[in-house]
Formats: structure tokens, C-alpha cells, sequence
């Protein structure tokens, strides 16, 4: 049977908690045993799909083609797994599935109720994941903080396992954040009290306490927590802030968080090997010579909204032995004139997935720089939409090329609607979602990169190329090097007069890891590495 942990947030949200399950994963994985993940968000959204990137971030897309939160891109990077659906569980899924059995008759005569039906039917998820999965241990992630309204039937659910499973199979870790007062310059422990009362309020005291600080946690801290909260001393984790996410394992490990699970839920367990990641983190500590890549979006004020394509470059980098320079560049400013000085130091440019009308015409005239500059471009998603419009602009001499997302009534749709699009009208979960297959072209770059010829690869879209155009921006130059294995639809599309403009209709993104970068990313850094740019000149040779 699975045991199971759960993890709640006290005092204030965005202080990693999402990071720290993803490295709890990591160091029991690390041990070798085998560890499941979900996250439970208390939003009535059934997903995030629906939602802006403005209000949550990225909108990651498991390989069963759920659209999930972005922390489970921290739950894959770090744990090196590939989750699916029943990892994302909401508020809404949830009541939606209650009501369903409601009006189905599946209760006739009965009075439906927060409890026991909707904690019945949470409870139903966390075992049906535990079930499918077969892993030894189950992180279970309470999204928002104790204490949230919608939060609480989750909470109650999280409670009532303890007797439904029996308390040596579950283990409740609060992760708490330490604020650090100027004045008279001391860490205050009594958000953490309050926090860990409320927990209390409801029935549950928690095993583990991780408290997360800007600064150091001295000992005498740690025996007030200990004492207040009534945990043990070696379970207040002290968790201060550190320079990249990769660290944390290591520090959760380091405190001795491992051995502690394992004997509290008599876990089977092998010796740790960090060995990786540690390593990992050695690389990303030292001192490397940056590579400037423009990220050209139009949520760029929010750097969560392209949180994997982030740490997809990153892992890229590193490969190369090179940090990232990450240029922020909202693709409105480069609407205006003379604005392409903002890509004046760009080695390589990328302009990621995104939806709606605004800002497109400054991401294609992004593409238009790269082309005519011969600047790297990778383009995901919407970025392949662009470079395509771009490229039929230039080949058809007009600027009235567009995709039929943004200008319905364009002369040449170069992007359209898929034809299983027509006539859908729900917005929710009904794009082409995620793996599907792709053939790749000998001798391509898309091919070079991926040193293979069949792929799957994660989509989220409704737009795609329009097959009318092939033959037209073929001759003008253009590549199909990615093809649905039926040749029907334009998977990757390249430039053949170009040191590497290569987009795809996915997002290889999501398939990226540290210490293994996606294909794709790796050799659009390791070209974009070699092109030399105002301010990214390498030092004159020394004189002798
Ligand atoms: N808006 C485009 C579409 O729906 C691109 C989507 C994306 O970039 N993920 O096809």
C-alpha cells in the first residue's frame, strides 16, 4: 500500500512550496523509492486552461494532455517522471464530478454535503493515483494556505486519511515562511505559530514543519518552532533562500529530511546518491559565460508565464557549459518604430506559445529580425505561427499573409483553424492537447538535434499550417522537417538559407530536463552561443 504525504502552506503563498514537494520527490527518489505526485488546487476552475497567464502562470500540459499547474513542471523536472491528469486535481473537477453523480441519481434520497460527498470524492482521487501509479510514496500538495475558505474541504479530506489509511501511513509536512523584521533585525516565529494553530483547528498537527527565510535559522529558533508548534527539534527544517531551485534537494537532504520520512512512514529505503545533483548544482555555481537570448512574449511582465521554456534554456545552457542572458522583450514595444534595438544584443531569439491578437505583430516582426540578421530563432507554438506569417509576408511580398486567429479575413491563411476545430465551441480542454507523433526530415535540423526520426511531442493549440501554402513557401525556401507520421500536418518548419530558424507546433518545453535539455533547445543555444553580438564580443586575446 502507498503512503502518503501531504504537504500544506502556512503564513503566505509564493514561498516555493511547489519546490519543495518537487525536492521531497527528488530525495526519496534519490533512495530509490518509487514516489507519485498531485497537486490540489482549491480554485473552481475545473483547469488552469481557461485561465490567463496574467492570473497563474504557465499552463503545463502533461503527455495525456491534461493542462495542469505549473508545478507539476517542477514535479517532472525534479522527480524526472512524466505525470498525467489525476496529478492536477481541482475544486472544480471535483464538485463537477459530485453534481454529475447527483443529477445521474447516483444519491436519490440523499442530501448531498462538503462532507462526506466532496471529501469522499477527494479521498476518491488521492487513492485512485496511488492505485495507478503502484508508488511507494504519494506527495500530495495542498495548493494555497491554511486558513483559504476554498481550501478547507481539502483539508478535511487530508485529515480524515489519517484514520481511513491509519496514521503510520500518512505524514503531514507544513511549509511555512520565517519573516525577517529590520528594526530588530530577528527572524518572528509567530506567523508559523498561528499558521500551525489553524492546522490545528481542524485536526491535524503536523509531523514536519520546512520554514522557509531570506536568512539563516539559528538554533535557538528552531527550539521555539519545536516547542510552540510541538514538533520534533530534527523536524523544524530550516529552508533559507538559495541562489537556484536545483539546490533545495540537497538542503532538504542535508537536514536530514530523508531519514526522517523514511523512519516515520518505515518506508524501504536504499542509500541516498545525490550524486547528479549535486553535480548540478556545482555546474550551476560556477562562473559561465552568458549566452543573450530575446524572449519575445507578450505576458513578459510575469516571468511564471513561461516558466518552462525558462529552465528549458537554462538546462540547454548548461550543456554548453554557458549561462542565460535572458532578455525580457515585450513584444508591444517592438511595435513601435526603431524599437528592434531592443534585440541589438540578442544571439538568439525565441518567441514562445500564446494566444490572442495583441502584441502578435511585434513577435513577427521579432522573426523578421532574426531572418534577415541570421539570428537563431526557435520558435514554439505560437512562435512557429509567426515565423510562418513572417516568412509568406516576405515570400508573397504583402503584408496581408496572417493566421486566421488574428485576422479572420485574411487573403492568405497561412494558419487556420484545424478542421477538428470547426464548430467546437467550449474554450475548456478542447484544444489539440497533448503527445502526438512526429516524422522528422533526414538531414534537417530539427533532425540533427533530435538524432532520431520519430517523436512525441506535447501540444496545446487549435491553430495550424495551412497545407494550401506548402508549395508556395517551400519554393521561397521554406522546410517541413516535422510531419504528422500521415504527412498531413506541419509538425517543424525550418529555413533552408538560414544558420537555424526552426519552429515546431509543440512545446518541447515541457520535455526538458536538467542535466538532460531538449533537443530542440540545446542546439538553438549551442549556435546561438558562436554569434557574436554588441556587447557579447569574447575578450581580445592578450598581447604578449
Ligand atoms: N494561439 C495559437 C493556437 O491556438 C497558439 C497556441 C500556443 O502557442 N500554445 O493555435
Amino acid at each position: 500500500m502507498s503512503k502518503y504525504i501531504f504537504i500544506t502552506g502556512g503564513v503566505v503563498s509564493s514561498v516555493g512550496k511547489g519546490i519543495t514537494v518537487a525536492s521531497i520527490g527528488t530525495i526519496l527518489k534519490s533512495r530509490q523509492i518509487t514516489v507519485s505526485v498531485q497537486k490540489l488546487d482549491p480554485y473552481l476552475n475545473v483547469d488552469p486552461g481557461t485561465m490567463s497567464p496574467y492570473q497563474h502562470g504557465e499552463v503545463f500540459v502533461t503527455q495525456d494532455g491534461a493542462e495542469t499547474d505549473l508545478d507539476l513542471g517542477n514535479y517532472e523536472r525534479f522527480i524526472d517522471v512524466n505525470l498525467t491528469a489525476e496529478s492536477n486535481v481541482t475544486s472544480g473537477q471535483i464538485y463537477s464530478a459530485v453534481i454529475a453523480r447527483e443529477r445521474r441519481g447516483d444519491f436519490l434520497g440523499g442530501t448531498i454535503q462538503v462532507v462526506p460527498h466532496v471529501t469522499n470524492e477527494i479521498k476518491e482521487r488521492f487513492k485512485r493515483l496511488a492505485q495507478k501509479s503502484q508508488a511507494e510514496a504519494v506527495i500530495i500538495e495542498v495548493g494555497g494556505t491554511v486558513g483559504d475558505i476554498e481550501g478547507q474541504p481539502f483539508l478535511e479530506a487530508i485529515r480524515q486519511m489519517r484514520n481511513d489509511v491509519g496514521r503510520d501511513n500518512v505524514l503531514y509536512i507544513h511549509v511555512t515562511l520565517l519573516p525577517y523584521l529590520t528594526s530588530t533585525q530577528e527572524l518572528k516565529t509567530k506567523p508559523t505559530q498561528h499558521s500551525v494553530n489553524e492546522l490545528r483547528r481542524i485536526g491535524i498537527q503536523p509531523d514536519v514543519i520546512i520554514c522557509r527565510s531570506d536568512y539563516p535559522i539559528s538554533e535557538g529558533i528552531r527550539d521555539k518552532i519545536s516547542q510552540f508548534c510541538d514538533v520534533d527539534k530534527q523536524a523544524v527544517i530550516p529552508l533559507p533562500t538559495v541562489s537556484t531551485i536545483y539546490e533545495v534537494p540537497l538542503l532538504l537532504e542535508e537536514e536530514g529530511l530523508g531519514q526522517l520520512i523514511v523512519d516515520k512512514l518505515s518506508l524501504k529505503s536504499h542509500q541516498t546518491d545525490l550524486s547528479q545533483w549535486q553535480e548540478l548544482v556545482r555546474c550551476l555555481k560556477e562562473p559561465r559565460e552568458p549566452v543573450n537570448i530575446a524572449l519575445v512574449g507578450k505576458y513578459v511582465e510575469l516571468k511564471d508565464a513561461y516558466f518552462s521554456v525558462r529552465e528549458a534554456l537554462y538546462h540547454a545552457a548548461l550543456y554548453h557549459n554557458r549561462d542565460i542572458n535572458l532578455i525580457w522583450v515585450h513584444s508591444e514595444d517592438l511595435e513601435n518604430d526603431g524599437s528592434e534595438a531592443l534585440l541589438r544584443s540578442a544571439q538568439g531569439i525565441i518567441v514562445p506559445g500564446g494566444f490572442g491578437l495583441r502584441g502578435v505583430e511585434g513577435m513577427i516582426k521579432a522573426a523578421s529580425y532574426a531572418r534577415n540578421n541570421e539570428i537563431p530563432y526557435l520558435g514554439l507554438c505560437l512562435g512557429m505561427h509567426v515565423m510562418v506569417i513572417e516568412f509568406a509576408r516576405y515570400a508573397l511580398d504583402s503584408t496581408k499573409p496572417n493566421s486566421t486567429e488574428f485576422d479572420p479575413s485574411t487573403p492568405y491563411p497561412v494558419i487556420y483553424l484545424l478542421p477538428e476545430q470547426r464548430g467546437v465551441e467550449n474554450k475548456g480542454g478542447t484544444m489539440r492537447l497533448g503527445n502526438y507523433p512526429c516524422q522528422l526530415v533526414d538531414g534537417s535540423q530539427a533532425a540533427n538535434a533530435y538524432r532520431d526520426s520519430l517523436v512525441y511531442e506535447r501540444h496545446r493549440h487549435r491553430f495550424e499550417f495551412n497545407n494550401q501554402f506548402r508549395n508556395l513557401l517551400e519554393e521561397a525556401g521554406m522546410v517541413y522537417s516535422g510531419l504528422s507520421p500521415d504527412g498531413r500536418l506541419v509538425e517543424v518548419c525550418e529555413l533552408a538559407n538560414h544558420p537555424w530558424m526552426v519552429s515546431c507546433q509543440f512545446h518541447p518545453e515541457f520535455g526538458s530536463r536538467p542535466g538532460r535539455p531538449h533537443p530542440l533547445f540545446r542546439n538553438f543555444i549551442g549556435v546561438s552561443k558562436e554569434i557574436l553580438r554588441e556587447g557579447a564580443q569574447p575578450p581580445l586575446p592578450l598581447s604578449s
